[in-house]
């Protein structure tokens, strides 16, 4: 931006953010296709791209961006993953309107405009987009239906598709997202935490330019598993169920075996004695489970009160000057 700007101005402003992993075929058209884009919009805007630890040219790539004033540049010191990446870069964002897309062109920038439009059309603090003909295979667009599923369920929010990224924040929601100091967070839905008045629009859906996709199924799990454990006890309420309903099977065929030897004698009963063992196997194998799953818990418990930062800042790069970021 040229010029000092006041407050008003940064109201009316889009701020970008986008997250770079090992984009480096995918970013020269990426900006060429949002340039236009924005200048259309004949607003004030900028775009925040953090490199998420890329091993590859991106970030070279990304600080000869910078000569543009629009464009700064996060560079965080390792991999943290897509929604820290994107904290990151909410944290010094400026504008009023704050949109997130993907750097791999699957979320065309063309449709930003729209996205703006019906956020200033009814005061929303959360557009979502679903996405219109997803481009993506069968293997990848199956989680994704379970994830919206139980997204829907935890935050109660009616959203019909949480995995796109393509989405519009008011700068309010933006700041009491950072505020959180979340771990392992999942974003439209620590959103709609935050957004009263939260709309979907359908987006276009487009291949991934060049590269292949940051997620594979081990990462897919573990944003799952961030979903439902960020927002929910479910899984250990269901734990709780299962075990408070196993127990009461159990004492009723406890009591079944003392009746049936009654009955039938101690013949029967000690064949009965394979009959426990399967049944202690059961039990075993549920208690593992349930102290896997309370453990998960109690990392996540951990990991925050040792108050780790979510993202370190390497540097920030702008236009001629640089400045040493910080920690959150
Ligand atoms: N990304 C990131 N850090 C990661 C993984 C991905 O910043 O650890 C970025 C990536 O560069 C892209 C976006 O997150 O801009 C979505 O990733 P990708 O396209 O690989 O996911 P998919 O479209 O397959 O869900
Ligand atoms: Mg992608």
């Amino acid at each position: 931006m040229t010029g000092i700007m006041d407050d008003g101005d940064f109201e009316k402003m889009i701020s970008l953010v986008i997250p770079v992993y090992n984009e480096e075929e995918n970013l020269p058209p990426l900006m060429a296709r949002i340039r236009p884009v924005m200048s259309a919009l004949k607003r004030p805007w900028e775009i925040i791209l953090v490199d998420d630890g890329s091993q590859d040219r991106s970030l070279s790539i990304l600080k000869g961006f910078t000569i543009d004033p629009e464009v700064r540049v996060v560079e965080l010191t390792r991999n943290y993953g897509q929604h820290a990446a994107i904290l990151a870069g909410f944290s010094i964002v400026r504008g009023g309107i704050v949109v997130t897309l993907d750097a791999d062109l699957q979320n065309p920038p063309e449709e930003i405009p729209r996205l703006i439009e019906k956020m200033e059309e009814g005061r929303y603090d959360v557009v979502g987009t679903i996405r219109k003909g997803r481009k993506d295979s069968l293997f990848r667009i199956l989680p994704s239906r379970i994830v919206n599923m139980v997204a829907r369920k935890i935050t109660g929010v009616r959203m019909t598709d949480w995995g796109c990224m393509l989405r519009a924040y008011r700068r309010t929601v933006v700041e009491r997202m950072i505020a959180c100091h979340e771990h392992a967070t999942f974003i439209p839905a620590l959103a709609t935490h935050f957004g009263k008045r939260v709309t979907e629009i359908e987006v276009a859906h487009e291949e991934r330019h060049g590269g292949k996709s940051n997620y594979p199924l081990r990462k897919l799990i573990n944003l799952q598993f961030d979903l439902v454990a960020s927002f929910s006890e479910f899984p250990i309420k269901l734990i709780m169920y299962g075990g408070i309903l196993l127990a009461t099977l159990g004492v009723c065929f406890g009591a079944f075996l003392v009746i049936a030897r009654l009955v039938y004698g101690t013949v029967w009963a000690a064949e009965g004695v394979f009959t426990l063992f399967a049944i202690l196997f059961v039990f075993v194998g549920l208690q593992f489970f349930a102290l896997g799953l309370i453990g998960e818990y109690i990392g996540r418990i951990y990991r925050e009160v040792r108050k780790r930062p979510e993202y370190v800042i390497e540097r920030v790069y702008e236009g001629d000057s640089s400045s040493t970021g910080g920690a959150a």
